[in-house]
């Protein structure tokens, strides 16, 4: 991109608010935080009750934690309309599911960002939660949960899988020691230089039990067409590999096979053999 084309320097597409049928009207800037004030762009002004037009009546607050940038939590503050239908009198607040789930703190932008650097960056989530400024609970069940929507959703992630990644990541720091969480990706595309890794699982815990049951609940043929498991040092995963994936390489550093493609593969599985 040595000559992009420039548009005007715009608030609302920069922290991807327009995913979120919002548009930033003003900001709240200091050292540690920033804070935007936003409205939906979307008028929710017919009655879901019985159809009928509804009046504006006043305007609330909706407060959203959203993607950080620049190391400093990003809040949304979004004004609301509040509705009066003229037919029933029902009372209604303005729809923002586009920009998070009903009752949710986080949104959407900012629980893509949370899974994204749980899984890709491995923070854990107590630095999460700090960069998001929620509570520890709140980005935990919010990550779990959209964790396991994405993986719901995509009920075939499992067809074509040749090359997985393991890897345990610190769940939580507890005085009594820490949490783990085992997370399972399928490093396919990569190898294969067709697209980025996919998330396949994520399983409380990290020990060899927690793997070894994990692939021993996989149907037999899917594990026959696993060639290649990349993992971190952690010995545990590597016995569960060999025992219930004999014919399959163990390479012990998943960032070496994110960086490989295509053809790279082949060199390391006889370097490994
Ligand atoms: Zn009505």
């Amino acid at each position: 991109m040595d000559n992009p084309i420039f548009s005007t320097p715009d608030l609302t597409t920069f922290v991807r608010l327009d995913t979120l049928d919002l548009t930033c009207i003003g900001q709240h800037i200091t050292a540690h935080k920033a804070v935007l004030k936003c409205r939906p762009n979307t008028a929710d002004d017919w009655c879901r009750r019985c159809g009928g037009h509804g009046d504006i009546r006043d305007t609330g607050l909706r407060r959203l934690a959203h993607e950080p940038f620049g190391h400093r939590p990003t809040t949304l503050h979004i004004r609301l309309r509040r509705y009066k239908c003229i037919e029933c009198g029902h009372v209604w607040r303005q729809d923002t599911t586009t920009a998070a789930p009903a009752r949710a703190k986080i949104s959407r932008a900012g629980l893509d960002w949370a899974l994204r650097a749980l899984v890709v960056d491995h923070d854990t989530m107590s630095v999460i939660a700090k960069k998001l400024a929620v509570s520890w609970h709140t980005a935990n069940s919010a990550v779990l949960a959209e964790g396991h929507r994405l993986l719901i959703n995509d009920p075939n992630r499992f067809d074509g899988v040749s090359v997985i990644g393991v890897d345990e990541h610190v769940w939580r720091h507890t005085r009594r020691g820490d949490k783990y969480v085992t997370v399972i990706i399928d490093l396919t595309p990569i190898s294969q230089g067709t697209g980025p890794a996919r998330l396949l699982d994520m399983v409380p815990g990290r020990s060899k039990q927690v793997f070894k049951q994990w692939l021993a609940s996989r149907p037999k043929d899917w594990r026959d067409g696993i060639e290649v498991v990349a993992m971190d040092g952690f010995s545990g995963f590597k016995t569960a590999a060999a025992e219930e994936l004999p014919d399959a390489v163990e390479v012990m550093d998943p960032f070496h096979v994110v960086k490989l493609a295509g053809d790279a593969l082949d060199d390391v599985r006889r370097r490994v053999q």
